[in-house]
């Protein structure tokens, strides 16, 4: 029962078309990394939302034919008949609870690379197609190519309509569409019907919308995904332009209109870059357009920032990819007045990274996220312990926390002992760094729970030696003491330590914030690649005369093109004036100068004059009381290590890390773990 009746307006139900949807929260199409490839995940991980609350519940991208093969993303297929079984079982378990199930229609034009089918790639005119690393171009569709796509268009949507979809979406948006390629007059050069004008261009987007009305209308809604504004420069989709146009032009065409901001990595964007619900801009005019409505996305996870999108006549619903996954039951807790159990999503994208993997989704807040099927895991249920364990978890960090939690739930007595005198180990100095303060968001999460709980006891500023451990006498030990940046310079690309490191003051992340702030010049080496370096060198520049940033990959900050923050990361820093050095190997350092090298063929560089040296590169697991405990013969079969402890590697290994080993505890040998295993027909 909804507690707090400032938020009613969440809960009301809204017609789209032929259907209703029982609320304001939709759960918009994105990829699971599970796909056509294993079904059972994709549809345990929808079926999560749709308990969880959320009133449409929708399918990532699905192919509507072979010659849109977007492999190696393992998307959705709707190619034949033989699909239509996977979709009506997902269907099935979506309507089980309450919710609509939506699937998302898709052709990926000059971004399909049909690396699996061998077809060629479609495009309205010939060019080099939407992955600039693969030599291929795009065929020019002819007037029959056309309609061809037209007719497998309706037959997709014929098939979803079989399936029981209620919701079915015709897909022009992030620039991974054919609809959308026709739009942008980069990609469309056609002098026929198809091209030239706007209206030409949107020509094949209309016709598609009228032809699944015609096919599927009477009984499924049809919804309209389209980025109103495109951040390319050369695009003239424009919020304020073109894009402002499409919406006009179709204006109640659609049942539902889906829109967002283009490419991905700006739809997607992190919270390093953009906040909660900053798309408003962008989006905001397209209800003053149409009479239908409107879905609309910005990594929503305040129920106030929720209902004045309603309110202000911004969106018809609250629309979340990232929120749904990072908690799957965000509407529920919000009906139920449960606002700081909101598992909110972090803005990290490591969820995103799994997408670019082409593996199924991990979630740095949600350590159940693909396991629902496979493990069995439930994101707010853990089975309950026969008997109630004192358990002792030395370390408050992430995959302590989480550890804690779980076993918290699960009925036995915790105690967490933090050295420090504050939650959150890494995260707790991390959250700190420029753009990365919602990554606190890990610890305050857990630790409210954990405040919350009678069986748990949380000490800080609570070292434990061996000793100490013994006599506390508790059934199971956890340690998860962290890891520390290494001082000796070795990383990824250099694998022998820097000998001269040891004889001057250089400098690793562990040594900040305490540290004086450094004035003059500052070199930041990374031989990480992901965010640490990046950050740093954005914090410093701000007080510091120079800044050097020293990579040893040909990129910057090379992981986070996962992340989809790369590119964003490198535009920040040089218009804050920091240096960028790439492909380039430290050799020494003698406190005032640095030697280095080209990392491809060792040949010396010129040499360059810094004050300071911060060393990112490798990072060791606190191994010291782990090895004492495991020394030891009474502790040493009743004790684990957890998170980075075992071994250094993201904050979402870390916090999975705690949850799995806690689960482990929990089931023993009743432990789940099926395979999606595929069918021998010869
Ligand atoms: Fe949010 Fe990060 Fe989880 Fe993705 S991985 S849903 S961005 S918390």
């Amino acid at each position: 029962m909804l507690t707090d009746h400032r938020l009613e307006t969440l809960f009301e139900s809204v017609k789209i078309g032929p259907v209703v949807a029982p609320n304001r929260f939709y759960s918009v199409p994105h990829s699971t990394g599970h796909g056509h490839l294993q079904p059972n995940g994709s549809i345990g991980h929808r079926e999560m939302k749709a308990e969880g609350g959320w009133g449409v519940v929708s399918m990532s991208i699905t192919e509507i034919a072979p010659d849109s093969d977007l492999a190696n993303h393992p998307m959705e297929r709707l190619w034949d008949d033989s699909d239509i079984p996977g979709h009506a079982r997902l269907v099935e378990r979506i309507h089980h609870h309450g919710a609509l199930a939506a699937v998302e229609l898709g052709h990926g034009g000059m971004r399909a690379r049909n690396f699996t089918t061998g077809l060629p790639v479609f495009g309205p005119s010939a060019g080099s197609i939407i992955a600039p690393e693969f030599p291929v171009s795009a065929k020019a569709m002819t007037k029959n190519d056309i309609k061809d796509f037209r007719k497998s268009h309706r037959m997709a949507a014929r098939r979803a309509k079989k399936a029981g979809y209620d919701i079915i979406y015709a897909y022009a948006a992030h620039n991974i569409s054919l609809l959308f390629n026709f739009l942008e007059l980069r990609y469309n050069k056609r002098t026929d019907e198809y091209g030239g004008s706007l209206q030409n261009r949107a020509r094949l987007l209309k016709e598609v919308l009228e032809d699944m009305h015609e096919e599927v209308g009477d009984k499924c809604a049809i919804a309209l995904r389209f980025s109103v504004h495109d951040f390319s420069s050369d695009s003239i989709l424009k919020h304020n332009g073109e894009g402002r146009e499409v919406v006009e032009l179709l204006s109640n065409i659609p049942d539902l209109w889906d829109v967002n901001v283009s490419g991905w990595s700006r739809d997607s964007s992190t919270s390093r870059f953009d906040p909660e619900g900053f798309q408003e801009n962008f989006v905001k005019f397209v209800k003053n357009v149409t009479s239908k409505p409107v879905v609309g996305v910005g990594r929503f996870t305040s129920p106030d920032t929720m209902v004045s999108q309603i309110k202000r006549g911004i969106l018809d619903f609250i629309g979340a990819a990232r929120p749904s996954i990072a908690d799957p039951f965000l509407p529920k807790k919000i009906q139920n007045g449960q606002i700081d159990s909101i598992r909110e999503c972090i803005g990290c994208n490591i969820c995103v990274s799994s997408d670019s993997y082409g593996i199924p989704l991990r979630c740095t807040q949600n350590p159940t996220v693909s396991e629902e099927w496979r493990r069995n895991w439930h994101p707010e249920q853990v089975p309950y312990a026969a008997k109630s364990d004192s358990i002792l978890i030395v370390g408050g960090g992430p995959s302590g926390l989480e550890c804690a939690l779980t076993l918290a739930r699960a009925g036995h007595r915790i105690t967490v002992a933090e050295q420090s005198s504050e939650w959150g180990g890494r995260v707790a100095f991390e959250s700190k760094l420029t753009g990365l303060a919602s990554w606190y968001r890990v610890i305050d999460y857990r630790l409210l729970q954990l405040k919350k709980m009678t069986n748990v006891s949380l000490f800080l500023e609570s070292r434990m030696d061996l000793e100490e451990i013994l006599d506390f006498g508790a059934d199971y030990i956890f340690i998860a003491s962290g890891s520390s940046w290494r001082k000796d310079g070795v990383g990824s690309v250099r694998r022998s330590e820097i000998s001269d490191f040891s004889n001057y003051a250089v400098l690793t992340p562990d040594d900040f914030p305490s540290k004086k702030i450094l004035r003059d010049t500052v070199t930041i080496y990374d031989d990480e690649h992901n965010y640490m370096a990046s950050t740093l060198a954005e914090q410093l520049a701000k007080d510091c005369k120079k800044i050097n940033l020293i990579s040893t990959l040909p990129s910057i900050a090379t992981w986070t093109q996962y992340t989809l923050e790369q590119q964003r990361i490198k535009d920040r820093l040089l218009e804050l004036g920091v240096n960028l050095f790439t492909n380039i190997v430290l050799e020494s350092w003698n406190g005032l100068e640095i030697n280095m090298s080209d990392s491809d063929t060792g040949k010396l560089k010129k040499p360059l004059k810094s004050e300071y040296l911060v060393s990112v590169s490798g990072r060791q697991s606190n191994s010291c009381l782990k090895e004492r405990l495991h020394n030891d013969l009474k502790t040493r079969n009743i004790f684990t290590s957890i998170g980075d402890a075992v071994t250094p590697g993201t904050i979402q290994m870390a916090v999975l890390s705690g949850h799995q080993s806690a689960r482990k505890y929990l089931e023993g040998e009743n432990a789940i773990f099926k395979r999606e295993v595929p069918q021998i027909y010869i």
